[in-house]
């Protein structure tokens, strides 16, 4: 092994799930590369939300600093009524298919933020639109968290917490039902780019009965679900021994992720997580090929 090669075992710090200002983080994918690596993070990965944009940055700012890099994205999908996310690791950022696929669900996002605009305003809020817009970093990736930062912005909410709870989750008046691509388009591109699919913090699918959740796990796995989170800013402890266990029990590797936005919103630094237990088998295991060192 070369000497500036990572040990991939359970004890490497890894973070595998980091957002940039190409989707709706507020860093620069250069600037997300330095505060990883000052927070001891060995390995990282950007995942902005169905974007790549930022990959080639990120790559070459890590390279530079001597951190190692996986390229990433965070896919918007469907199964059944529930939003679920998939995060491709090491993905080729130029895979034309990925590309294509990524670009169309912008598109249905962007049409997404017109109507979200549209509910604020019968709720007597103007312009939300283009006040989302000044927020986000990239105009073609409009999320709700830049409604939220604008409503913030307003003073009409006094945190992304109160934004969402009064407005934007679901159930809730702003909330606009959006059909995402199905998991299986999804894991059929992440593997057309030669990357490996792993389930994004499933302990947030609160919608899923204990049935469906087990359900969610055997689709994902027949349709080549390579892991799933299992260690993220998104679980409580115990839902990190959990998803340890399901991991285990439906053979999928287990990754570690902050799931990081902004220095100024996220509750856990990059790299600040627990390690991953030592009987589980990280994903990480399986990307040497895949590393920009
Ligand atoms: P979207 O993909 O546009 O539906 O937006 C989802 C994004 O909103 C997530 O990736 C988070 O960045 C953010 N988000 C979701 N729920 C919350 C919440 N309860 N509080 C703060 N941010 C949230
Ligand atoms: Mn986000
Ligand atoms: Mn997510
Ligand atoms: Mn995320």
């Amino acid at each position: 092994m070369e000497e500036n090669k990572i040990q991939l075992d359970c004890l490497l710090n890894a973070d595998l799930h980091c957002h940039s200002r190409c989707s709706d983080g507020t860093l620069a994918p250069a600037e997300l590369a330095l505060l990883v690596k000052e927070h001891g993070v060995q390995l990282w990965a950007l995942t902005d939300h169905d974007d790549l944009s930022g990959v080639k940055e990120a790559a070459a700012a890590s390279q530079k600093i001597g951190l190692p890099f996986l390229a990433g994205v965070e896919i918007s999908t469907c199964f059944g009524a529930e939003s679920i996310h998939v995060v491709g690791l090491g993905v080729d950022a130029d895979d034309v298919v990925l590309q294509q696929g990524l670009s169309e669900i912008r598109q249905g996002r962007n049409q997404r933020a017109q109507k979200i605009a549209q509910a604020l305003e019968k709720l007597g809020i103007k312009d939300a639109l283009a006040g989302a817009l000044r927020y986000a970093g990239n105009p073609d990736v409009i999320s709700r968290a830049h409604f939220s930062r604008f409503l913030v912005g307003q003073g009409i909410c006094k945190d992304n917490a109160d934004a969402f709870n009064r407005f934007l989750r679901k159930g809730k008046p702003a909330y606009v039902e959006h059909e995402w691509i199905s998991m299986e388009e999804c894991l059929s591109w992440i593997h057309g780019a030669q990357g490996v699919a792993v389930l994004a913090h499933p302990g947030r699918y609160r919608g899923l009965s204990k049935n469906q959740r087990r359900n969610l796990f055997t689709e994902f796995c027949a349709l080549g679900g390579g892991g799933v989170e299992v260690v993220t800013g998104n679980h409580s402890t115990e839902e990190m021994v959990q998803y340890t266990q399901m991991a285990q029990h439906y053979g999928l590797l287990a990754s570690r992720g902050s799931d990081f936005h902004s220095p100024d919103e996220s509750r856990i630094c990059p790299g600040a997580l627990p390690l991953l237990n030592s009987n589980a088998d990280p994903v990480w295991r399986v990307m040497a090929n895949r590393i920009i060192y």
